[in-house]
C-alpha cells in the first residue's frame, strides 16, 4: 500500500526530493507551492498551489487527502508555512519531517553585519550612498525607500511591480544557481559596495557570498528567523534514507 506524502515546497531542495520520491512506488508524492512566482519551475511529481487558510485548513487538507507523512522543505524563512506545518501535524497527528539546510557558516575573511530584520539592513547601509545589491524577495523591498540615497542593483526572479520609490534603481530578474565567476563579474560590473542577502543555506545562490569574500565586500546578511522545534534532516539524501526508516504507520 502506498504512502501519501505532502511537500511543502518552494525550494530546489523540494523539487529534487519529489524528483527522488516520483518513481518510487511506495510513495504517492504532492508538491505545495504558496504561488508567488509567476513561472514556477516545473515539478515532477503533482502539484498544488495557494495557501491552506491557515494551520487549521492544512491540518483540513491533511485529513481529508489521508496524508502520512508532511515534509515541510520550505524555504528557511518562511516561517509562517513553518509553524502552521508544526501545529497542523498536531492538530491532525500527521507526522512531520523538516528538510532544513544548515546556514552558511562565516568564515575569516567574511565581511559580514548580520541583522535582524530588512529595516535593520537598511540602516546598516549607512547614511553615506552606497552602491548595493538587494537579493532579497520582491515583496520585502519596499523599507529600501525610507533609504534613497543608495544606489540600487535588485535582482529577483519576477520583476518588481510598481518599481521602488527611489531615483537610483536598476532590476535584473533571474533564477539562480549563481555561480562565484559570474557574481564576480556582476559585482564588478556594477561597482557594488554591499550585498543584503538572506543566509539561504545551500550552494545555489552562494556564489555571491564567495564573491563578496574575494572582492572584499560587505554583506549585509539578514538572520533566519525562529523555526519550529520539529524532527528535521539538512540534505535530500538524509530525508530519503528518514522515509526508508519512518516509522509511519501505513495509511
Ligand atoms: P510564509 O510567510 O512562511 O507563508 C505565508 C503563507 O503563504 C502561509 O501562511 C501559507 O498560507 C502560504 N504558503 C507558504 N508556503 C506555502 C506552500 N509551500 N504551500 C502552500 N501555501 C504556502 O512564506 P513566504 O516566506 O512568503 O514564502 C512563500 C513560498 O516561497 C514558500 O513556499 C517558500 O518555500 C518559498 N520561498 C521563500 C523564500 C523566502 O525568503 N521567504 C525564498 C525562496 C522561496 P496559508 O496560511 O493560507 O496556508
Amino acid at each position: 500500500m502506498q504512502r501519501s506524502i505532502l511537500i511543502l515546497g518552494g525550494t530546489a531542495e523540494a523539487r529534487a526530493l519529489a524528483g527522488k520520491l516520483a518513481s518510487d512506488p511506495r510513495f504517492a508524492v504532492e508538491l505545495s507551492l504558496a504561488g508567488r512566482t509567476r513561472a514556477p519551475a516545473e515539478q515532477p511529481v503533482p502539484v498544488r498551489v495557494g495557501g491552506f487558510g491557515g494551520a487549521e485548513g492544512l491540518a483540513v487538507y491533511l485529513r481529508q487527502r489521508g496524508i502520512s507523512i508532511l515534509i515541510d522543505a520550505t524555504h528557511p524563512y518562511a516561517a509562517q508555512i513553518s509553524r502552521n506545518a508544526a501545529q497542523a501535524a498536531k492538530i491532525s497527528g500527521v507526522p512531520l519531517v523538516a528538510l532544513r539546510r544548515s546556514p552558511w557558516p562565516r568564515q575569516p575573511e567574511d565581511r559580514w553585519i548580520e541583522v535582524d530584520s530588512v529595516a535593520d539592513a537598511v540602516k546598516a547601509l549607512g547614511e553615506a550612498p552606497r552602491k548595493a545589491l538587494l537579493t532579497l524577495g520582491r515583496q520585502e523591498l519596499l523599507p529600501f525607500e525610507a533609504a534613497p540615497q543608495h544606489h540600487y542593483l535588485v535582482r529577483s526572479v519576477d520583476p518588481v511591480e510598481p518599481p521602488l520609490s527611489v531615483p537610483n534603481a536598476v532590476y535584473l530578474t533571474a533564477r539562480g544557481p549563481f555561480e562565484q565567476a559570474d557574481e564576480a563579474r556582476l559585482l564588478q560590473d556594477y561597482g557594488i559596495e554591499a550585498i543584503v542577502a538572506k543566509n539561504s543555506g545551500g550552494p545555489a545562490s552562494y556564489g555571491k557570498i564567495a564573491a563578496a569574500r574575494e572582492l572584499g565586500i560587505d554583506v549585509v546578511l539578514i538572520r533566519r528567523p525562529d523555526l519550529p522545534d520539529v524532527p528535521s534532516v539538512e540534505t535530500v539524501e538524509e530525508m530519503l534514507a528518514w522515509l526508508d526508516h519512518a516509522p509511519v504507520p501505513l495509511k
